[in-house]
């Protein structure tokens, strides 16, 4: 039998103080999340804009909803709202439409900007010089803050290739002491990711089960 609040409380476990866990409840029930909140966990992650605002209208408002998928520039308008950050910014035209968004609705928009950092071409993001030249100029996206910088590994049993692109991601994150989370890690590398100095993982399957 799958026990979601244990899978949740094993991870939790054996977490450093100041990591946090987003339990990507991505594809799993409005009840699953009621679960966990009940347990006491508030950071929820979601990769769909539909989704994200469906489960937003009904549950508790103090969930911390991290946007995680791909995100199209006509879809910002519904994660905006709701989104505590949004972690899967990739492109130039993402950042603009997210900073109009977020000016209409008077937020401040958290966000992390991914970059890629896998060996397969399927994964989105940016490259690191384009990371560095958006860092250069934070300040023209008034309604944006960017915290911080989130990366997926290759899908590989090969543990020394998951940490070199780890470490190259974290690399990065501490030429520039301002940002203060590093987001890597999911069900099946969060342990490489810690060793490599994640502060933000993202983990899904581990906790919920397969998604169907
Ligand atoms: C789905 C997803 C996860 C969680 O994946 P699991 O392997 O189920 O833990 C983490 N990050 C992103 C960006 C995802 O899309």
């Amino acid at each position: 039998m799958n026990n979601i609040s244990e899978n949740l409380r094993n991870i939790l476990q054996k977490l450093p103080v100041g990591v946090i866990l987003c339990a990507v409840s991505k594809f799993h029930p409005i009840n699953a999340i009621e679960e966990l909140y009940g347990v006491g966990q508030r950071v929820f992650g979601e990769n769909r804009p539909q989704e994200l605002t469906a489960k937003a209208a009904v549950l508790p408002t103090d969930i911390e909803w991290h946007f995680i998928g791909h995100l199209q520039t006509n879809k910002v308008k519904m994660v905006v709202p709701h989104a505590e950050l949004i972690e899967s910014v990739d492109s130039l035209r993402l950042l603009e439409a997210i900073d109009k968004e977020a000016e209409k609705c008077t937020k401040i928009q958290k966000i992390l900007l991914q970059m890629h950092i896998a060996t397969e071409d399927t994964k989105q993001g940016f490259l690191q010089p384009e990371i560095q030249e958006i860092l250069k100029n934070t300040q023209q996206f008034e309604n944006i803050e960017i915290v911080g910088l989130m990366g997926m590994a290759s899908l590989s049993a090969d543990t020394e290739q998951i940490k070199r692109e780890f470490n190259t991601l974290a690399t990065l994150y501490h030429k520039y002491p301002t940002l203060t989370t590093l987001s890597m890690g999911m069900s099946g590398d969060w342990e490489v990711a810690l060793e490599c100095g994640s502060n933000n993982i993202r983990v899904g399957s581990a906790i919920f089960g397969a998604r169907h």
